[in-house]
């Protein structure tokens, strides 16, 4: 049971360092791509990696929710 998942990057899809559980919960996890060689903020949940656009980093656009 609780089998590990590598993390894949979701810039350029490699592996990384990363693994987590089925019931693995992250928020705000800045994940490490030894290729890119930069971190992307991700959140994780139920095996779902999303990928988070901190807003200081967005040029003003409006949020349409
Ligand atoms: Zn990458």
């Amino acid at each position: 049971m609780n089998n590990l998942y590598r993390i894949h990057c979701p810039v350029c899809r490699n592996k990384t360092r990363d693994r987590i559980r089925e019931d693995t919960v992250l928020k705000n996890y800045p994940l490490y791509c030894p290729k890119c060689k930069q971190e992307t903020l991700i959140k994780v949940k139920n095996l779902q990696i999303t990928t988070i656009t901190e807003p200081d980093t967005l040029d003003a656009e409006p949020m349409n929710l």
